[in-house]
């Protein structure tokens, strides 16, 4: 099912997670041991992200983000098979801009299709430290509107050369917002102008990059309103692990942390992962009660302390 039908038919909240792939060379049972803790929580639909031949963040034993920007996780899509076919969960795979070309897009749309994957998060990602050599037969998609676009060619039969007989391909296209302006943006009114041109090439939800500030969200969906965006914006929640979180969150995904969150974190840093929990946990009550969609967990891959958050919501 598409991610804009489980919005449709929900009779209550939804709770959907990301996690992302095991490293280049080892095992995919980390990732169902995750995907087993889930399932209970009955995630309508389940994220797997995606990683050029760079960028990545990791999650360390002290709880720290590292961002590295070398080591390649690739399965997405076997991942996303993978969880569609023993846990009976949809997912929506993530398709990256930056590291690949039009063409291997392409491939990777169609095999998706195959698949029975038919929800993608079409995002530009980060530039690679690794640059392939490029080829003058090759392009590649500049921003996400140009990917998103290139998704809604596909879902209309049109590929990148005119192939006789070919057939629409079926996907819902969903995309990134950032409540607190993308790092690279001049304005956040600029941000939301460029968040547009992603609806009208065809994006039919948001989900938003995590925050910490509900305030922040709340602005955000008035002011993507204002300029004349419908489509539903999840939005992305992430808890907080550890005091070591406090420096290495704001720098790998560019957001601001709230005084008093920094500060009951700064009195007792050994109860951070509690301090973190009963933040979002407040977070999830408070937009719920607004009305929002769904909730997005940010799990990377540790998901017990975004099942007792869940856990206490759903009671
Ligand atoms: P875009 O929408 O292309 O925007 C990037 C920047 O360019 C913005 O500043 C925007 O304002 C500007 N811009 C956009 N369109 C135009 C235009 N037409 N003309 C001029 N300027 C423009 N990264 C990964 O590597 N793998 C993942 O799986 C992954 N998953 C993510 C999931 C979520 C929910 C979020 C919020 C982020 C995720 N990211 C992931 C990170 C993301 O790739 C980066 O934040 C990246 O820097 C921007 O991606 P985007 O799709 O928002 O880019």
């Amino acid at each position: 099912m598409h991610v804009t039908d489980h919005l449709a038919k929900a009779r209550g909240p939804l709770y959907s997670f990301e996690i992302v792939p095991p490293p280049r060379g080892r095992s995919i049972k980390d990732i169902i041991d995750v995907v087993e803790k889930l399932q209970p929580l009955e995630p309508p639909w389940i994220d797997v992200t995606s990683h050029s031949s760079s960028a990545h963040y990791r999650e360390k034993h002290d709880g720290s983000i590292e961002r590295k920007t070398f080591r390649k996780r690739p399965g997405t899509l076997g991942i996303c098979g993978i969880i569609q076919n023993r846990f009976r969960i949809d997912t929506v795979a993530h398709i990256l801009c930056l590291g690949f070309s039009r063409e291997e897009t392409e491939d990777a749309l169609i095999e998706m299709n195959f698949l029975g994957i038919h929800n993608a998060l079409a995002l530009r990602g980060d530039a690679p430290n690794y640059q392939k050599p490029t080829r003058k037969d090759r392009t590649e998609n500049q921003y996400a509107c140009d990917l998103v676009q290139q998704i809604s060619d596909m879902k209309g039969g049109k590929f990148l050369e005119d192939l006789e007989g070919s057939q629409p391909l079926d996907y819902c296209v969903g995309i990134a917002g950032y409540p607190e302006k993308h790092f690279e943006a001049a304005s956040l009114k600029v941000d939301i102008q460029n968040l547009k041109k992603k609806v009208d090439a065809g994006a039919q939800y948001i989900v938003t990059q995590m925050f910490y500030d509900n305030d922040k969200y709340f602005r955000y969906v008035e002011a993507c309103r204002a300029a004349g965006i419908t489509v539903p914006i999840i939005p992305g929640l992430k808890i907080l692990r550890s005091a070591g979180q406090l420096k290495t969150l704001p720098k790998a995904f560019h957001i601001d942390l709230p005084d008093a969150l920094v500060d009951e974190v700064h009195e007792n840093p050994t109860h951070a992962a509690e301090i973190g929990k009963r933040w979002t946990l407040k977070q999830c009550e408070e937009l719920l009660n607004k009305g929002v969609p769904a909730l997005h967990y940010y799990v990377l891959n540790d998901s017990d302390h975004v099942v007792d958050v869940v856990k206490k919501l759903k009671k």
